[in-house]
């Protein structure tokens, strides 16, 4: 038996007494989880399937090897090594421009390629590098760029591309901007609260740098638009929010050739990464299934420091500038942590899989999927996520617990949302928590959960609903429906 740390990812702390790490004892990786699920009791249903075998979607490594590429469960372990789990969070040379076509256009300059005095001026900082100069300049206003997601990664992204000099920058967003937004979104003001995104970032960029082409892409990416909206960039920057468009980008890009810079955010911790599936590994290697979307809670249930994603996006500007370039050296095969508490970076190797069902020589997936149905989420626009479960309306609520038999009103939110705002005769019990606590409340009596927006509360319904409750419902638009429908005095947030 060694004594093996076992470090803790923010999201599964709660579930390990609050601990960022552990000490445990075992012999091989299998046995240092098994026994930390044994201590954690929790943390099971996240790290085991119920056929109690790992789960894809958690990504373990030894030290700084992925397990997978060692012994998987069976890898010994040894006094003092390090056991990191890493969960998947909800985020080269470009392939277009081949080093023949770059090396003809700069070896015939013309009238039309020379810069103006301004632009000598305005990137004269850029022209000063022997990493850029002119060619590199001409390079970077030749490049084509898609950012998909114009929110807290795509703002720094964009203003930092645009600054650059990057030609086409192509944005696609479907949101209109909210005075929630500007705590980090730092592309938009607060006179902007209302607008299309797409129409603010446009007039801001183009503001900044006159050069620079903004091509607004305002609908919502498909697996029906996908190929067709990213096929004329050199580049795609992930700064997505979700698994389903997460798996959507990386698929895409793998299947059209492309580098796709990846980042994704967690309340204080970050991960950034090139997935550049012709010279290594893709998001998929790195986790070949979402987790199910009760596990990870987005940003708008967990929150998020607000200069978090100025950094994790100036990363990946940083990056894209680099593989337009073909400058330095790329995160291709890399996985950067990034703990803004600690303010810690941390490395990590990634291997491309070899048994990849998208971008390995035996490869099953040859196009694009279902990838709402495969993250387990209900498509845009549906109303019901996780499944129908009961529910009821806001209005009917207020008249049911005016009533002289009132239902037991459970809140499964977080203690900081709590604190923003609540019903009055709610009692607050986190998502997390009630499986454990549901002995606390009779089932004698109706029971109505509420969330947010009635995503997880619908969620903690099921799980009540398989416990066996039958008298449960789910209130439906949850807290931000019963704000806009029957108490407009209490905040939205
Ligand atoms: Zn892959």
């Amino acid at each position: 038996m060694a004594k093996v740390t076992v470090r803790v990812p923010t999201p599964l702390r709660p579930l390990a007494g609050g601990l960022a790490e552990v000490v445990v004892d075992g012999a091989t990786v299998g046995g240092v989880v098994e026994e930390l699920a044994r201590a954690h009791a929790g943390l099971r249903r996240h790290l085991f399937s119920p056929e109690g075998k790992l789960r894809s979607f958690v990504t373990i490594y030894l030290n700084d090897e992925d397990v997978r590429y060692l012994q998987r469960d069976g890898t010994p372990v040894a006094e003092g090594d390090v056991l990191s789990i890493v969960p998947a969070i909800a985020g080269g040379a470009p392939t277009a421009l081949s080093s023949a076509s770059r090396d003809r256009r700069e070896a015939i300059p013309s009238a039309a390629d020379a810069f103006s005095r301004d632009d000598l001026r305005r990137y004269s900082r850029h022209l000063l590098l022997p990493e850029v100069g002119v060619a590199g300049q001409k390079k970077l206003r030749r490049a084509k760029v898609l950012l998909v997601g114009a929110g807290g990664l795509g703002a720094p992204t964009a203003l930092y591309l645009a600054a650059a000099g990057v030609g086409e920058i192509g944005l696609v967003d479907f949101d209109r901007v909210d005075l929630s937004n500007l705590q980090r979104q730092v592309l938009y003001t607060t006179r902007d609260v209302g607008r299309p995104k797409l129409e603010a970032a446009k007039e801001r960029l183009e503001a900044l740098n006159p050069g620079v082409r903004v091509i607004p892409h305002g609908e919502r990416l498909t697996a029906d638009n996908a190929l067709g909206v990213l096929a004329p960039y050199d580049i795609i920057v992930d700064g997505t929010d979700n698994f389903p468009t997460r798996y959507l980008v990386n698929d895409a890009s793998v299947l059209l050739g492309k580098p796709n810079v990846y980042g994704s955010i967690y309340r204080f911790e970050g991960q950034v990464s090139v997935f550049d599936a012709q010279r290594g590994p893709c998001y998929r290697c790195l986790y070949p299934e979402p987790p199910p979307p009760d596990l990870v809670p987005s940003c708008a249930e967990a929150g998020v420091l607000g200069v978090l994603p100025g950094l994790i996006g100036t990363l990946q500007a940083t990056e894209t500038v680099k593989l337009l370039l073909g400058q330095g050296e790329p995160l291709i095969g890399r996985l950067l942590l990034f703990d803004a508490l600690a303010l810690k970076f941390r490395e990590l190797r990634l291997r491309k899989n070899p048994h990849c069902v998208l971008c390995s020589p035996q490869a099953t997936q040859k196009g694009l999927i279902d990838y709402p149905a495969f993250c387990g989420v209900a498509a845009p626009g549906d109303e019901e996520v996780g499944g129908a479960v009961p529910s009821i309306e806001p209005e009917a609520l207020a008249a049911a617990l005016a009533s002289t038999d009132p239902p037991v009103l459970i809140d499964v939110r977080e203690p900081m949302e709590w604190a923003i705002a609540h019903l009055p005769s709610a009692r607050l019990i986190p998502g997390a928590e009630l499986p454990e606590r549901v002995d606390e409340f009779t089932r004698a009596r109706e029971l109505v959960l509420y969330c947010r927006n009635g995503g997880r509360s619908a969620h903690a319904t099921r799980l009540l609903l398989d416990l066996g409750f039958s008298n449960v419902r789910n209130l439906r638009g949850g807290i931000l429906a019963w704000s806009e429908r029957v108490d407009p005095n209490l905040p939205q947030y």
